[in-house]
């Protein structure tokens, strides 16, 4: 009863990559963007338009025109179900409820548009100055898959073609030569990628690590790679660094691999009194392999004693050198434990970290 249209053939000027093979987890946005309207009982096929030989199966691969109104009536031609579904390949996060909700309201009215309300003012702008406005109650954006009665779009592109103008979908051109469109209920979800800030966030991974050393006297205190001035230092088989202990379990978890102590055994003789920090080379080594890069970093020190406000600016710094990061990217706090358990009278000292990385 449907085909579906995916067009596939932006050319992501305003991404510099093709952004359809990007990947977002383990699949690429055009991956997504066709599995939504997979195992649909009422879609009877899928159109690809597309001049990007793209590896997916169980599509028909239609090539592009030079304009999406181009390309998109290059795969109206190869539509022979009573209706179409229009969707852009930009838009991977298209739920199964939302192209249920537009093919019922095309079956029912012959056209459906998903729209959302505006949550930003709309207005005129014209030589850098603000010269009207729209009515936000009024104003929608308009997303996709809209889904239309076939020969009814069809007509309209025809008609279209003849008029010489360019349409900028199809919701447009429909209103113009059939009918108003009818909308659906959109989602906020239902997101165009357009840019590469877009796809922030979408393979960003997240690493917590957490450690806690207890004093040793007569031992020097390091902290991020910093000596702290301090009555005593931590007892461990390496230096003791709470801090960049944590930080490693933070940074190795958010790539998927196992903690420190897999990688640095306190049983191996390589490490004893090892330099945290040179252990920190080999971490960010595997980073750096896996082309992983970090993103923030939060660090939480847990300590009665010695009191660090006064040293948190330079330990952040050191961090910031070691890290080979900004320092913007870095946040340390530093706290006590209100002298309750483990860390009461500065028998010890614990470390927080949590990671994001992309
Ligand atoms: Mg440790």
């Amino acid at each position: 009863m449907f085909d579906v249209i995916i067009a596939a053939n932006g050319i992501s000027s305003r991404m510099g990559f093709d952004k359809l093979s990007a990947g977002i987890g383990t699949k690429t946005v055009i991956d997504r963007t066709v599995n939504a309207f997979r195992d649909i009982p009422e879609i009877d096929k899928i159109i690809l338009v597309s001049n990007v030989a793209y590896d997916i199966s169980g599509v028909v691969c239609v090539k592009g025109g030079s304009t999406r109104q181009e390309s998109v009536k290059l795969g109206l031609e190869a539509v022979t179900s009573d209706y179409v579904l229009i969707h852009d390949g930009a838009r991977p996060f298209v739920s199964r409820d939302l192209i249920i909700s537009v093919m019922n309201t095309a079956k029912e009215k012959g056209c459906a548009v998903p729209c959302i309300p505006s949550s930003d003012s709309i207005r005129t702008v014209k030589d850098g100055k603000i010269i009207g406005g729209i009515d936000r109650a009024t104003s929608f954006l308009v997303q996709t898959p809209q889904g239309f009665n076939s020969n009814s779009i069809k007509y309209a592109f025809e008609k279209a073609e003849l008029s010489g103008k360019s349409y900028t979908d199809e919701s447009e051109m429909y209103s113009k030569f059939i009918a108003p469109c009818h909308t659906v209920t959109g989602e906020n979800a239902n997101r165009k990628l357009t840019t590469p800030a877009d796809f922030f966030g979408l393979n960003a991974r997240i690493g917590t690590g957490y450690d806690v050393h207890r004093r040793q006297d007569g031992k020097k205190l390091k902290l991020c790679g910093l000596e702290i001035p301090c009555e005593f230092g931590l007892l461990a088989h390496s230096d003791g660094d709470v801090c960049l202990h944590a930080v490693m379990d933070a940074l190795l978890t958010a790539v998927g691999e196992r903690d420190i102590g897999v990688f640095f055994p306190d049983v191996d003789e390589r490490y004893k009194d090892a330099d945290s920090a040179e252990l920190l080379k080999t971490v960010l080594k595997i980073l750096n392999d896996k082309n992983a890069e970090i993103i923030s970093l939060n660090l939480t020190v847990i300590a009665q004693k010695p009191k660090l406000s006064n040293h948190i600016e330079k330990m952040r710094s050191n961090l910031s050198a070691l890290l080979n990061i900004d320092s913007q990217k870095i946040s340390i706090s530093a706290t006590t434990s209100e002298n309750l358990g483990i860390i009461a009278d500065g028998n010890a000292i614990a470390a927080i970290a949590a990671a994001v990385v992309i």
